[in-house]
């Protein structure tokens, strides 16, 4: 049997959707706008895209939208000097800095750098740690969103065996954390791990978050296994025409789906949850600065 398609579109637009309801209640009942700020260094092609539908997205939620594009040779000092006049301004509720940054600043000094409270990226070790600990904080937007789908597809999680392939603080480990907080028993892979094949045929739910096109094949997936695919590969297409490109996860789709339970596509997977929960960090980390209960919106 075939197995289904999970519609990471789709229910990136229903996230969306409620968070607006959720958003139009803040503003009526508190007269309070989230306002999210997105910082890009540089003219990387990606990273404009991302920022650009970051400012759409936003706008459309109902938030506030904040861009500030600097130059490729900004130093690392004005960088960090604009997070922190971002830390003390009021109407900013949310601080993301896209990377990658240029080489000459340290990504790390940069995610220190934004306040806990407003790191809707979730990546601050002040929020990693909270999220080992299973206590409540900034969760990353990508690992959060594929966990959604995750659930949103099997319900309740108990007993499960997921694998997890990476160990990235970016994916892999929060992910691994937020499938052990929903009682699944938890595998991590990474690149030295050995009988990766066997590990994955033992998987109930299976996240690939390596970034190798393709990496797992159709033979690696047991018959009803849901398959969360979070690599996003460009690779050149020639028989699209000439200098085009296409995008692949670590997973081989065709080959996968004939086996799994579920799969998401790439792209039209994970990619889209990743902004509707930035959208999601930002209006939690709204209420949180505000003293306002998050259940009181109707989310
Ligand atoms: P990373 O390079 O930081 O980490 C890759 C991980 O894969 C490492 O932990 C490494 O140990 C592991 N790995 C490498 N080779 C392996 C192998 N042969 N077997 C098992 N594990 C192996 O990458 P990342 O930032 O975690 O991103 C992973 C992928 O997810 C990339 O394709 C990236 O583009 C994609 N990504 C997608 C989104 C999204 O919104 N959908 C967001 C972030 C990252």
């Amino acid at each position: 049997m075939v197995g289904s398609i999970i519609d990471g579109k789709q229910h990136a637009i229903n996230l969306r959707e409620r968070i607006k309801i959720a958003t139009d209640n803040l503003i009526s009942k508190y007269g309070i706008t989230p306002g999210l700020a997105v910082v890009l260094v540089g003219t990387d092609p990606a990273s404009e895209i991302y920022v650009r539908n970051k400012g759409i997205q936003t706008k459309e939620a109902g938030m506030e939208s904040l861009e500030f594009r600097l130059p490729e040779d900004t130093s690392e000092e004005k960088l960090l000097k604009n997070v922190k006049d971002l830390n003390e301004n009021q109407s900013v509720n949310g601080i993301l800095v896209q990377f990658p940054v240029p080489e000459h600043m340290s990504q790390q000094r940069i995610i220190e750098t934004i306040l806990p409270s407003k790191d809707v990226d979730g990546l601050h070790p002040v929020n990693s740690g909270y999220l080992a600990s299973g206590l409540k904080g900034m969760v990353p937007c990508t690992p959060q969103g594929s966990a959604l789908l995750i659930k949103e597809t099997l319900g309740d999680l108990s007993g499960l065996h997921a694998v997890v392939l990476g160990r990235s603080n970016l994916v892999g480990k929060p992910i691994a954390q937020l499938l052990l907080k929903e009682n699944c028993t938890v595998t991590v892979c990474h690149s030295r791990t050995k009988n990766l094949k066997e590990v994955c045929l033992s998987a109930d739910i299976l996240v690939a978050a390596v970034g190798i096109p393709e990496l797992v094949k159709g033979d690696w997936i047991s018959p009803g296994t849901t398959i969360i695919d979070v690599g996003i590969n460009r690779l050149d297409a020639p028989e699209k025409g000439p200098g085009k490109t296409k995008l692949v996860g670590d997973v081989d789709y065709n080959g996968a789906i004939k086996n799994a339970s579920s799969i998401t596509p790439v792209p039209g997977g994970v990619g889209p949850m990743t902004i509707a929960c930035l959208l999601l960090n930002t209006l939690i980390a709204t209420c949180e600065q505000n003293n306002i209960e998050f259940s009181k919106l109707g989310f």
